[in-house]
């Protein structure tokens, strides 16, 4: 199943993607007499109930909205973990050696931004760059979860772009924080594609700016698989219900690139994210 999150009077709604158009979940629910959660959040903790009243609703659904706002995908979160340098081959880009333990860091929930949002780049900086990635959605609380039983916590995935200000992640003692979570700096969208409907192991994943393809691979580059991750996060923390881990993104970020040939992003640009199975997110810059 797929989920989206709209706006709807300027408010979350939560939709389920079909072949008809976005369900309306709480008008269809109304309709039918039916309790259903009103945004991804309320699906996500209430776990098995809220996907089986969803999925009652596609069928013979009368209530559709076509082509409503987007809202990022998951709101309402506690965590938007990310982890630094998990494709083999974008560490061999960076000249990097692999990590031997996942390389975590944070952004909070200002950068959250959605599907056909624009977003600022502040003049002040310059070094922008987008960075592909899959992101895990967690289903259940998780503390000291063994791979084995990692994808037991997993609610759904998500396209991210973990946005970056190349000039300030290098520059200030070794944190990656300030240069990673600007307004806006984690699109996530379109959808929510649940665990049930979509095994993550090996997945075309791509981004293009203006139309132009700058990365291509597959998430079976990874360095530390989503169960790895989620092991080894759990180990430190517990992780809760909504939380969103960004996994990593593959080679051919802007940084990677020779200097006489980068291109940072500008204002006007558009990138387009793209996982095999999820769809695409599209962010522009001004
Ligand atoms: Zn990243």
């Amino acid at each position: 199943m797929k989920l989206v999150q709209f706006l709807k009077n300027s408010k979350v709604a939560l939709g389920i993607e079909t072949e008809n158009g976005i369900i309306d979940a709480a008008v269809e629910g109304a309709r039918r007499g039916l309790r259903v959660p009103q945004t991804m959040i309320q699906a996500i903790r209430h776990g098995n109930m809220a996907l089986e009243v969803l999925e009652k609703l596609t069928d013979g659904a009368v209530n559709f909205v076509q082509n409503p706002p987007a809202a990022p995908a998951v709101t309402g979160m506690e965590r938007i973990l990310c982890i630094g340098l998990n494709y083999r081959q974008h560490a061999m880009e960076c000249g990097l050696e692999l990590p031997e333990r996942p390389v975590p860091f944070c952004k909070f929930s200002n950068a959250l931004s959605a599907h056909r949002d624009t977003v600022r780049l502040d003049p002040a900086y310059r070094e922008y760059d987008y960075e592909a990635e899959l992101v895990v959605i967690i289903g259940r609380p998780a503390r000291n979860v063994s791979a084995e039983d990692a994808m037991d916590y997993v609610f759904g995935y998500t396209c991210g772009n973990d946005l970056s200000t190349r000039d300030l992640q290098f520059s200030r003692g070794g944190q990656w924080l300030l240069s990673k979570t600007f307004d806006g700096f984690a699109p996530l969208g379109p959808c929510v594609v649940t665990a049930d409907s979509l095994d993550p192991s090996d997945l075309a994943i791509s981004s293009t700016v203006n139309g132009q393809l700058r990365q291509n691979s597959r998430t079976s580059d990874l360095i530390f698989s989503i169960p790895e991750l989620i092991a080894d996060l759990s180990r430190h923390f517990t992780l809760e219900p909504g939380d969103v881990i960004f996994t990593g993104t593959p080679q051919g970020v802007m940084h990677g690139w020779s200097a006489d040939k980068k291109q940072w992003l500008k204002p006007g640009d558009r990138v387009d994210v793209t996982i095999e199975g999820i769809g695409t997110l599209t962010t522009t810059f001004c």
